[in-house]
Formats: structure tokens, C-alpha cells, sequence
């Protein structure tokens, strides 16, 4: 394959753009090159500047979970935007959206629409604070919110104590109300319950991680959470952003049957277009400005366009509920091929999966968290994304991430990337 449309495009782009991208992650800063520049995308394909067709399993980071360009979808937007793209005033597709989520999401009684995931999550802590008038949060190490200061904390070499911030920019008093946990270790978060009793406003967390790879919840894990949280008046806040819509009409919460108090959505709720949104029960969402105190805003919310989009969506999700059953059952052959054909070559590798969420970890033993996910070989990994570039497989530039399965992808689909796995396997 050749790339060279891109490398002009991306010399261009580094001029005017800091690293010529306007989402680190799309930089290939930890895999080497020169990221591909996209022209159009259809089904489960892409098509780059150069002419190469590669099948996709990014999906712009989870939203395209029926396909690129999905009829549906393209539609809704087109008509929506014949009608003026933004009014700054309420309108009614605003409330059949709210409506709709709220039908498919359990115990949420009201939604607020905000223009991305980090928002989302940025703007269910403050509610919660609002709500339990109390100002620290617990997070687990390896999770993301998005990139607001309060998320941006790391575990300082495994110690649970205050947390660090990992970006310049993030102040220490920003850092110092966020206590970081261990993911799937239940026991660290109780102690930092137990060492600020009465403090804590609420633990947030990616209940199927997908951030680090993709990282299930053990067994009583997400329950031990939610009663934590009950016996100590801490709101449990799930951000769903990757996994709502996906693994479940209702989520995680529906998929596992835990409750939680907040929960944020992004990515699929949009349909592809800039969404985020959080949810509640009445009385807590009520806390919000107008009618409650704690302010949060938008120009842009509810963008007509945006709720077109989303509408479209959760509307044709909500009248093919057998979709999510057919993205698992793709998601599980992807990963009985991908295996075998590691295993053939004696690659050391442990895949994680849970539902249309998978990952590949070039380590052996369980990936349970972030300590244990940061045990992957990068040199491995590196080969392994250039190789399956190079024969038209698309995937995430980073062993961090989860491949995003799409209804779009057909089995020739899965037959030829699990194909291209045994062509690369051989020289890894
Ligand atoms: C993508 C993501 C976010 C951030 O969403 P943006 O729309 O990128 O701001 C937050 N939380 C989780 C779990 C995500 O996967």
C-alpha cells in the first residue's frame, strides 16, 4: 500500500495543527508513521486519500455501530438540516430523543443532552457534588472521562492515595479531590471510603472498561461497588459513553442489572455527530439550572442536527434488538479466529471481550487492570497494527484501545482480518 497523499496531507496539517491532529489519539505518536487521512467511509469500510480500503475497527471510536454512512442516519441529518442548523431555542426533537433514552436506559427519569463524552462526565461530578454537597471523587486508575483537569490524575506507582495530575495545566488542588482506585479490587476503594468518611461525593467509573483495552468487571465487582456506595451515601456514577447503546439497549446497567445514581453517555447516542449526554433519577437532575442551582449550559445543545442524528439512531437500535445480539455473536467469532491464529504462530497474547468490545494484549496472564494491561509488548503491538495496516485491516494506533465491532461488518468481514492476523503472526 501506498500512503503518500497522506504524509502530504499530514505535513500540511502539522503547520496549523499541534501534532496535525485534533485528537491525540489519532496521531500514530505510539505505533510510528504517518496517520491515514480519511476521505469517505461506508459500511464497515474506510477509504483513504490515496485509494487503500481498509476495514474498520475504530468506527470514529465506537459511535458507528450500524456503519459508516448509515442510510437511517445521513438521512435524518440531511432533511434536519434544510430546516436551519441552530436556533438556540427548545425544539421538539429535543424531547423525543430524552424520551426515547429514557424508555431504553433503566432507572434514569430525565437526560440532559451536552456536545461530547467529556462533558458528560465533567458535568456528572459537578451534579453530583451539587447534589451530595461534598467535593471528592473516586476514580480507578486506567479509566477515562474525557479530559477535563479532575479526570486527569494517575496512580503514582500503584500508591492509592491523592492523586498526581498527569498533565501540566491540571492544578494540585484540582488533583488533590481526586482519589484514585484499582479497578476490580473492590478493597481499595473501601479504604479510601473508610480514610474520608463523609467527603466523598461519588465514584465514577467505565463499569466495562474500555480505555485500557477492554476490561470486564469481576464477578461481585460492580455490586460491591453499588453497596459501598449505599452504606456510605456516595453516588455511583457509570460513565457509559463507550458502552451505552452498545452492549445492552440499556447499557451496562441493563447488561449486569446494577443501578447506578448518574450516567453519562456519548459516542453511539450521537450517531456520529458531536453528543454527550447524563442521566438521572428526578431528584438528582433536578438539581440542574433552571429549576436547581447547579449550573451547566450550551450553546450548541440539543443541536438539531445532533439530535437528528441520535434520534435516527436509538430509534432504529430500539426496532432491531436482534443487532445486538448479531454485533456479540460477531464480536465472539472475531475472537475464537484471532486467537487460533495467534496461537498457531506460539504469540503470547491474552484477548479480552465482552460483548462488541474486544482487545488484543500481546502478554499472558489475566489483563484486569491497568497495571496488568500495561504489561503488553509494544514492540509487538507496533508490528502487529503497521502489519494489519498494510493488508487493509484498520485498527486503533494504540494497544490501549478496544476494537469497535459494527453491525456492518459482514463475516467476509472477520474472515479476511482474522486472515490478515495469520499473515502478520508469522513475523511477529
Ligand atoms: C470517549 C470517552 C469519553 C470522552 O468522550 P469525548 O466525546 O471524547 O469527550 C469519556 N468516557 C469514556 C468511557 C469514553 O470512552
Amino acid at each position: 500500500m501506498t500512503y503518500k497523499r497522506s504524509s502530504e496531507l499530514f505535513a500540511e496539517a502539522q503547520k496549523v495543527i499541534p501534532g496535525g491532529v485534533n485528537s491525540p489519539v489519532r496521531a500514530f505518536n505510539a505505533v510510528g508513521g504517518d496517520p491515514v487521512f480519511i476521505e469517505r467511509a461506508e459500511g464497515a469500510y474506510l477509504y483513504d486519500v490515496d485509494g487503500n480500503r481498509y476495514i474498520d475497527y475504530i468506527n470514529s471510536w465506537g459511535p458507528m455501530i450500524l456503519g459508516h454512512a448509515y442510510k437511517p442516519v445521513v438521512d435524518a441529518v440531511i432533511e434536519k438540516a434544510k430546516l436551519g442548523t441552530s436556533f438556540g431555542t427548545p425544539t421538539e426533537i429535543e424531547t423525543r430523543i430524552a424520551e426515547l433514552a429514557v424508555k431504553l436506559v433503566p432507572n434514569i427519569d430525565k437526560i440532559r443532552m451536552v456536545n461530547s463524552g467529556t462533558e458528560a462526565c465533567m458535568s456528572a461530578v459537578r451534579l453530583a457534588r451539587g447534589f451530595t454537597k461534598r467535593e471528592k471523587i473516586i476514580k480507578f486508575a486506567g479509566c477515562y472521562h474525557g479530559h477535563s483537569d479532575s479526570f486527569l490524575i494517575q496512580a503514582g506507582s500503584g500508591a492509592v492515595t491523592f492523586g498526581t495530575p498527569n498533565s501540566p495545566g491540571v492544578t494540585q488542588g484540582t488533583a488533590k479531590d481526586t482519589l484514585l482506585a484499582i479497578f476490580n479490587d473492590i478493597d481499595s476503594v473501601r479504604k479510601l471510603v473508610e480514610a474520608n468518611t463523609g467527603e466523598i461525593a461519588c465514584i465514577i467509573l467505565e463499569p466495562v472498561a474500555g480505555n485500557m483495552g477492554c476490561i470486564p468487571p469481576r464477578d461481585g465487582f460492580l455490586s460491591g461497588l453499588r453497596r459501598l456506595c449505599d452504606e456510605n451515601e456516595i453516588l455511583l456514577i457509570f460513565d457509559e459513553v463507550m458502552t451505552g447503546f452498545r452492549l445492552a439497549p440499556g447499557g451496562v446497567q441493563e447488561r449486569f442489572g446494577i443501578n447506578a445514581d448518574i450516567v453519562t453517555f456519548g459516542k453511539v447516542i450521537g450517531g456520529g455527530l458531536p453528543v454527550g449526554a447524563f442521566a438521572a433519577r428526578a431528584e438528582i437532575m433536578d438539581m440542574l439550572a433552571p429549576i436547581g442551582p447547579v449550573y451547566q449550559a450550551g450553546t450548541l445543545s440539543g443541536n438539531p442536527l445532533a439530535m437528528a442524528a441520535g434520534l435516527a439512531m436509538l430509534t432504529e437500535l430500539d426496532q432491531n434488538r436482534e443487532i445486538f445480539k448479531s454485533i456479540d455473536e460477531k464480536t465472539a467469532y472475531l475472537h475464537k479466529g484471532i486467537q487460533a491464529a495467534l496461537n498457531s504462530y506460539n504469540i503470547p497474547h491474552t484477548i479480552n471481550r465482552l460483548g462488541s468490545m474486544i482487545s488484543v494484549h500481546f502478554c499472558e496472564g489475566e489483563v484486569s487492570n491497568f497495571e496488568t494491561a500495561a504489561h503488553g509488548n509494544n514492540h509487538t503491538f507496533k508490528q502487529f497494527f503497521h502489519g494489519m495496516l498494510d493488508n487493509g485491516i484498520y485498527i486503533a494506533p494504540s494497544a490501549f484501545e478496544t476494537w469497535f465491532i459494527t453491525e456492518a461488518l459482514s463475516y467476509e468481514d472477520l474472515d479476511a482480518t482474522i486472515e490478515a492476523v495469520k499473515i502478520v503472526a508469522k513475523y511477529l
